[in-house]
């Protein structure tokens, strides 16, 4: 895919770490913090991981803004507030096997991988899974692992998952996914079509709680079925 120079001499980890920290500090400052995110961990997080380089290179002085942005097959990385948000959520304490559904840029998945153990991601597309990988991996993330596949199913070889996060929209939380959740597990995920708000799903031992915390915007999840 176009867009992306991950061959350039000067992509080198510690570098392309260290670029826009200015930048980020701000966005953490003004986007995140501002809007009630308290957890250090994610905070840590959203201060660390290069966002810039998860977007096409000519959006890379937007990757710092307020909002989504495009990434390639009509698919967008989240608004930071929202990865932040939805990362909080999750209450992640560093020790956390983490589920992520819609892996598209990578980015979320940097960032969970910054606040949990290890992160399974899914991509349905798989020219997004290859171009994320390719990122993570040269940020040095050994703690990320990608399938190729419809996320509606999960990825049942290493479930239960303590989190799940779904960053694309299905019309009903997939019972798959709420079967892979270990008791006492946490999943957040976008439901709706036209309207969507997030829903936090915690399982309990013989039921699902389940709460509606905002009105959001994310693309949909694409079914094979
Ligand atoms: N988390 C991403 C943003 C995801 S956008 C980031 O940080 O950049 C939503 C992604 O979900 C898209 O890349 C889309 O291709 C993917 N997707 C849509 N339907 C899916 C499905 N059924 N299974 C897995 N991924 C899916």
């Amino acid at each position: 895919m176009q867009g992306f120079d991950l061959s350039s001499p000067q992509f080198s980890a510690k570098k392309m770490k260290k670029d826009y920290q200015e930048k980020r500090e701000k966005m953490v400052k003004d986007q995140i913090e501002a809007r009630g995110v308290r957890d250090s961990k994610i905070l840590e997080a959203m201060r660390k991981v290069p966002r810039h380089l998860f977007v096409p290179w000519n959006m890379k002085s937007y990757a710092y803004h307020d909002e989504p942005l495009p990434i390639g097959e009509g698919q967008t990385i989240s608004q930071p507030y929202i990865v932040a948000y939805m990362s909080e959520v999750l209450r992640l304490k560093g020790n956390e096997r983490i589920l992520e559904i819609g892996t598209g840029s990578g980015y979320q998945a940097a960032i969970l991988a910054e606040a949990g153990k290890e992160v399974f991601t899914m991509e349905i597309v798989k020219s997004l899974s290859l171009r994320a990988e390719k990122v993570l991996k040269k940020l040095e993330y050994e703690n990320i692992y990608f399938k190729v596949g419809d996320g509606t199913y999960g990825w049942k070889e290493h479930a239960p998952y303590d989190a799940i996060m779904v960053t694309a929209a299905p019309v009903a939380v997939p019972e798959a996914l709420r079967e892979q959740l270990k008791v006492t597990g946490r999943m957040i995920v976008p439901v709706g079509s036209a309207f969507q708000e997030l829903v936090l799903v915690i399982r309990e031992k013989k039921k699902f709680k389940e709460k509606k915390l905002l009105p959001v915007r994310f693309v949909p999840l694409i079914s094979t079925h």
